[in-house]
């Protein structure tokens, strides 16, 4: 928002961006200069504040637009709930509303208009294309020969700024070390840096005085360098919009530039992780999609072209399928290849695996090992101490001191697990537990786990409490702050005795004011809802 806010000052517009966030006072002041500005800038989270509705009402505003548009749609690449909440720009303010973006398909556009509620809404669709870039992919296996091929493709690239996109904050690390290694000004951005470090990385960036930025797609909202000659994701991009709003950011002086892409089936596996486990549809289409841009083998200008409009185009003359067709079609064979190769080694693993099974005493072993624990413990753990495994947990839970710890070393991990659901089943070995399946002795009873002289335990809060204990707890843990500055005892009761609905309601709460509605408001409501 600053960024666009300066812009326009310069070119002698009045604009002001509203904050929350930040000091009253100086909040304050910025709402005194919005009075008078053409062109006022402020989050959508701002929006489900009733008191900042009331003050927009108070100034009267002429029109809106919604920047970033996609991001209200659940099919898009970069969902995000508050700008559900925009519809109140048509329902309560009624005034002219626009909505801009530049990754949007067709399934995009419709949602946007019809969540915005957009009244027949005129739709203006620029030209997809952009015919100054270069885009190809390259098929790569392991992180190395990854972090290698982005050094060669940065020295093929003497002039011009450089931007790096890896999935994960980790690998952004390894990659700008190994620029780092042969003497590229390099820099890193990720979202786990301070904001002092992340400031002082785009400033270097934009001064010059770094070329290089590896960064996650936490970098970029808003950046617009004239000048980046190349983008390589090191990782593919997790959906197909998201990687041409990446890779849009090279040569937007018009000048020629590249997008390559580093792809290997490992990304898959990381992308599948990041989506979670209850992902958008949307997020699974989209990682659909750049996969198959990534083992496509015609035109890539024309296969996003298609992608974001429906509609076909020429080809771009200019990508690696349009120069060399065949080597993208070798490529691609070599991947499936490879990919049929290590399935089938993992086949033939779990086939060799499957075949080995236990003896008597074997199971004698296993049933001793659980005869020795403090407490029941999942299959997964049990079958690691059983094989002698040094992971933390292990460790942890004191299993490399059991008596038959390591005692099956060598075999399959598949068949200890086999054999320990085979003894739950013939009630060898019992179930206990909730939350967690733990497998534990038939007839043996649990005892409760105390040190001598210890306090007995408070008893845990349970309902609407608990649930409203177990996300202060969480919250605070996530922002590193104490409990009580989430919500304290007094607020968690009366939020119980009030049960309020809406975020309405919750301003009425003592003890809520806005900061804490913005941020916790909708937790709250929803587990209110949950245990109505
Ligand atoms: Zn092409």
């Amino acid at each position: 928002m600053d960024d666009q806010v300066s812009a326009l000052q310069a070119r002698g517009i009045s604009a002001v961006a509203l904050h929350s966030g930040r000091p009253w006072a100086e909040q304050k002041a910025q709402r005194a200069e919005a009075r008078t500005a053409a062109l006022i800038y402020a989050s959508p989270e701002k929006l489900k504040s009733p008191r900042f509705r009331k003050w927009m009402r108070d100034i009267g505003i002429a029109a809106a637009a919604v920047d970033e548009a996609h991001c209200v749609s659940e099919w898009g690449h970069d969902f995000r709930p508050d700008y559900m909440s925009l519809d109140v720009l048509k329902s309560e303010f009624n005034v002219p509303v626009m909505a801009l973006t530049a990754t949007a398909t067709v399934k995009v556009m419709e949602e946007v208009a019809d969540r915005l509620t957009l009244d027949a809404p005129t739709v203006v669709r620029g030209d997809f294309a952009r015919p100054n870039l270069t885009f190809s992919v390259e098929h790569v296996q392991g992180d190395k020969a990854r972090a290698a091929r982005v050094v060669e493709l940065v020295q093929d690239q003497p002039s011009g700024r450089v931007i790096v996109y890896a999935a994960t904050r980790k690998r952004v690390q390894a990659v700008d070390k190994a620029l780092r290694a042969v003497g590229i000004k390099s820099a890193y951005y990720h979202a786990g840096r301070s904001s002092q470090a992340r400031a002082n990385v785009a400033a270097a960036f934009e001064s010059g005085k770094k070329r290089v930025l590896v960064a996650t797609t936490a970098f970029g909202m808003g950046i617009d360098h004239p000048d980046v000659r190349l983008v390589v994701h090191a990782n593919a991009a997790g959906s197909l919009a998201a990687y041409y709003q990446q890779a849009g950011r090279a040569g937007r002086d018009g000048l020629p530039s590249r997008c390559v892409v580093l792809y290997s089936s490992a990304d898959s596996m990381t992308h599948k992780r990041l989506r979670g486990n209850n992902p958008r549809p949307g997020a699974v289409a989209g990682w659909s999609a750049m996969q198959d841009y990534v083992f496509g083998q015609t035109c890539r200008q024309a296969q996003i072209i298609r992608y974001f409009t429906g509609e076909g185009a020429a080809d771009c003359q200019g990508c690696d399928a349009c120069t060399d067709g065949e080597a993208v079609a070798e490529q691609v064979r070599a991947a499936r290849d490879g990919l049929k190769e290590r399935g089938r080694a993992r086949d033939a693993k779990k086939r060799k695996d499957a075949a080995v099974s236990l003896d008597s005493d074997q199971y004698t072993i296993i049933a001793s090992f659980v005869g020795s624990l403090r407490k029941p413990l999942g299959k997964a753990l049990i079958a690691k101490g059983l094989r002698g495994s040094s992971a933390k947990p292990v460790k942890r839970k004191g299993l490399a001191k059991n008596p038959e710890y390591g005692s099956l070393r060598g075999v399959p991990e598949s068949t200890v697990l086999d054999a320990l659901s085979e003894m739950l089943e013939d009630g060898r070995l019992v179930r206990k537990g909730r939350k967690y399946p733990t497998v534990w002795l038939p007839d043996k009873r649990v005892r409760a786990v105390r040190e001598p002289g210890s306090k007995p335990r408070r008893p845990v809060p349970t309902g609407l409490k608990g649930a409203l204990v177990k996300f202060r707890k969480a919250e605070a843990r996530r922002r590193r702050w104490q409990p009580f500055k989430v919500l304290t005892n007094a607020v968690i009761d009366r939020i119980i005795s009030e049960q309020p609905a809406t975020t309405a309601d919750l301003y009425a709460i003592k003890g809520l004011g806005e900061k804490k509605v913005l941020k916790f408001g909708e937790g709250i409501l929803t587990l209110v809802r949950q245990h109505a």
